[in-house]
């Protein structure tokens, strides 16, 4: 820490990204990145977007706010557009919340939200997930604070249905609920929808899961226009140019041809079915994620053990030491390819564990 460092500043514990080890070729399955690449014209319009690299891009991103508004239903007044769907989160901790209106979220979620609110100094609550590491919708039913829920939730991969969460919306008149929906895709139910009716939503998506483009930074919110605009009040205050040229051409490309994002989602839930039922056979007990990843746990083994064997096998999954989910490992769904080698490395490493005794949990 220099003498320089403001001391609001000096307790914050940053935001840890999954690991990118360079040390050798790895199966990356710890950071929930889509499987397969972007549709080759992705890159195409990106590349011919590289000529005008010495223009600004448009801070209003028109024509990709057209584009996507199109798809989803919406206007485009309906929609604000940034950097990662990490950004706009940040956002909405700025705009809805301060010293008087906390941030309500659960225990076990993203782990990036008790970071934002301590970076933009609001207090928060957790609300502690139940057993079975279900949200209970009851305790957000009169929140007193701004509710951030991850549906699915993560690293769970647990979802609320979309009537449940209209119950929190309706019993939250006062509080502005914010549902990141970053994994929907992947057979959760979107609260889009609902926009129109609760002026008190704001839904969260972005393009780095089921649209491939998780290195283009590219998320969205969609709410009433009000709404919009306080979020685009903080954003010109902050970055006005928070998206740049190559992502814009990069995203209206992704966005005309969604439906080969759309494939790749029912192939990766196939997988993600195919690799469950595999991992039930080796013993392991899983959350009913409907997203891109597993969170899996095996009564034979602690969760850091299969977590450092995987990797010494070249095959990085994802452990948190949270006390609650100790035991999990998040397991990103690949190609069928490398979730066979994954199973194929579990197989080894279980067996190996049995004949020394097994592992004390
Ligand atoms: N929300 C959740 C629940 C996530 O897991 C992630 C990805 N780590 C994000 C938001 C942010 O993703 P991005 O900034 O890439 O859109």
């Amino acid at each position: 820490m220099s003498r320089f460092y403001s001391e609001k500043f000096s307790e914050l514990e940053a935001y840890v990204p999954g690991e990118q080890p360079k040390d050798q070729q790895y199966i990356k399955l710890n950071t929930n990145e889509n499987a397969y690449p972007p549709h080759p014209s992705v890159a195409e319009a990106a590349a011919a977007e590289s000529a005008r690299l010495h223009l600004y891009p448009d801070p209003e991103c028109r024509e990709l706010r057209e584009k996507l508004a199109e798809r989803l239903g919406l206007t485009p007044e309906e929609l604000i557009l940034t950097n990662g769907s990490d950004e706009i989160l940040n956002f909405a901790f700025m705009a809805f919340c301060d010293s008087h209106i906390p941030a309500v979220f659960p225990d076990i979620t993203y782990g990036f939200y008790p970071v934002f609110a301590r970076v933009d100094q609001v207090p928060f609550r957790v609300i502690p997930l139940q057993e079975d590491l279900t949200v209970r919708k009851e305790d957000y039913l009169h929140a007193a604070g701004t509710i951030f829920l991850a549906n699915p939730n993560a690293p769970t991969g647990i979802a609320l249905s979309r009537a449940e969460i209209e119950e929190i919306l309706q019993a939250n008149p006062y509080n502005a609920v914010i549902v990141d929906e970053a994994y929907v895709d992947f057979g959760a139910e979107s609260c889009l929808p609902l926009i129109r009716e609760y002026d008190n939503l704001l839904v969260v998506q972005t393009f780095s899961k089921s649209r491939s483009m998780a290195g283009g930074r590219l998320g969205f919110g969609a709410a009433n226009p009000e709404i919009i605009r306080d979020l685009d009040t903080v954003r010109y205050s902050t970055n006005p140019y928070n998206l740049d040229r190559l992502t814009l051409a990069a995203g209206i490309a992704c966005i005309e041809n969604d439906e080969y994002n759309v494939r790749n989602c029912r192939k990766i839930i196939r997988t993600r079915e195919w690799t469950r039922k595999e991992l039930e056979r080796l013993g392991f007990e899983m959350t009913p994620s409907r997203a891109n990843f597993l969170f899996a746990r095996h009564p034979g083994m602690r969760g850091e053990e299969i977590y450092l064997k995987l990797k010494a096998k070249g095959i990085l999954v994802r452990h948190f030491g949270t006390e609650r989910i100790r035991d999990y490992n998040r397991i990103s769904i690949g190609t069928e390819e490398q979730m066979e080698a994954l199973i194929q490395a579990l197989e080894k490493i279980l067996k190996k564990g049995q004949k020394t005794g097994g592992t004390e949990k």
